[in-house]
């Protein structure tokens, strides 16, 4: 007997074995993946409360998103073409918010993720105790970090050090859905002292570090001054204060040299690539070359929880240009990046990633049955080059199922829309009330 058996699906297990079933099924007891075989042997072996016919589906596991901001929803569909973005929009409007309007943002955000096939998101924001209560209630796990800065953003100072500390301690070990960490935003902005700190309390409490790194030649000037006690560069001085290590989750890395690349490589620090947002930002990072020199690259959305298959098709299609490589990120890669090496990135990798036997059911099922997912001479690579967010059919996150033929089943999504607009509207008044110059930018 198991809860849910589903059956005639075509399943890339992204397992140890590479196993890809032709015409395979999956046993889930509880929150976790009981059995794995052709359909036949599943079916002979188990009765099922519930079967789930995923006759021309493919079955992959949950898409981990290793960088994203899901609240932001609401501010990343803002002044969309303007310069300087992170300084001219989101600070600006990131002081306006209200715990309230955070939580309904994170709704709306998680909704959208999860209906595109994310059944992780790796989060660094403010009001984050908002974003867990927005995550647990959809059903979508969370690598969550409360964003620590001392100076320089929308909220700084002592409070938000020991809130992001104290969530850490809050969260762990809580609640199935959330896995807590610590969330420092970036070199310019968390003082070296404080980061030394982070980095004690990290080991002590043994969880990860997300957060970015070289993202602005901002940050590489300030790292380069006084603030920096000396370093050549934002991972210099990290390496230096011995925040890089296999713990670390360093996101964008844009501007860095080769000495750079040898020190993310050396420690082992993983760096997530998060291609639209360069790309439409007008700027670019050397994924395949960091890749090349022996790190692991993961993929993230940044400031839009948006949809993991459109953005490793992005990956490919950036890293391809910049290196005139067709074979660059290779659709094989990008899909272990982010399934099996995100899980592993994160410390997860014995429980999330692939579907196997014994580990937590997080897996989703993606339609072939419009043309552009035809004909199927390799489905795997239908995925990156084909499929849409909205080909995502069902999604499983810890046994349970949270998107059923394309709809949400916790939430009714209408609602969850009309409570993030909400947000959006009370968001943008207090904004311009405080200051009223970005009235011009907001669309
Ligand atoms: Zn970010």
């Amino acid at each position: 007997m198991c809860d849910i058996l589903i059956k005639n699906a075509y399943v890339i297990t992204m397992g140890s074995d590479d196993r890809v079933l032709r015409d395979g099924a999956i046993a889930i007891e509880g929150n976790r993946i009981l059995d794995v075989g052709s359909s036949k042997e599943i079916m002979t072996s188990y009765d099922a409360k519930e079967e789930i016919d995923a006759r021309d589906m493919i079955a992959i596991p949950g898409l981990i998103n290793a960088h994203t901001h899901i609240a932001m929803c609401i501010i990343s569909r803002i002044g969309r073409e303007l310069k300087d973005r992170l300084y001219r929009i989101y600070w600006p409007m990131e002081k306006a918010w209200i715990p309230e309007d955070c939580y309904k943002a994170a709704l709306m955000g998680a909704a959208e993720a999860l209906l595109f096939g994310t059944t992780c998101v790796v989060d660094h924001y403010f009001f984050m105790e908002e974003i867990a209560k927005a995550t647990t209630e959809l059903g979508i796990r969370g690598v969550l970090g409360h964003t620590i800065m001392t100076e320089d953003g929308p909220w700084v100072g002592k409070s938000e050090f020991e809130e992001g500390v104290n969530f850490v301690k809050r969260w762990k070990e809580k609640h199935p859905l959330v896995f807590p960490c610590l969330a420092p935003h970036a070199p310019d902005t968390v003082s070296p002292d404080w980061l030394e700190e982070l980095r004690k309390i990290a080991n002590e409490q043994n969880v990860k570090i997300h957060m970015h790194l070289s993202q602005s030649m901002r940050e590489v000037r300030k790292v380069r001054g006084p603030w920096g006690r000396g370093a050549r560069s934002p991972v210099d001085l990290l390496h230096r204060l011995k925040v890089l290590g296999p713990d670390l989750i360093a996101v964008h890395c844009i501007h860095i040299d080769e000495q750079d690349m040898k020190l993310l490589s050396q420690t082992g620090t993983n760096v997530v690539y998060c291609p639209s947002t360069y790309a439409l930002g007008g700027s670019y990072a050397n994924a395949a070359k960091m890749i090349e020199s022996g790190i692991r690259v993961l993929i993230g959305t940044d400031a839009r929880p948006a949809d993991m298959i459109g953005e490793m098709r992005a990956a490919a299609m950036t890293q391809r240009q910049l290196t005139g490589n067709p074979s660059a990120m290779g659709f094989k890669d990008l899909l272990k990046m982010a399934t099996i090496d995100a899980a592993e990135a994160l410390g997860l990798g014995d429980k999330l990633g692939s579907i196997e036997k014994g580990k937590l059911a997080d897996l989703i099922l993606i339609s072939m049955k419009r043309p552009h997912m035809n004909p199927r001479f390799d489905p795997c690579a239908n995925v990156i080059y084909n499929a849409l967010g909205s080909d995502v059919d069902t999604v499983i996150v810890d046994g349970k199922i949270v998107v059923k033929r394309g709809s949400l089943t916790k939430l009714d999504v209408e609602s969850v829309v009309s409570l993030g607009r909400e947000a959006a509207r009370d968001l943008v008044r207090r904004a311009t009330e405080i200051d009223p110059s970005l009235k011009q930018l907001v669309n």
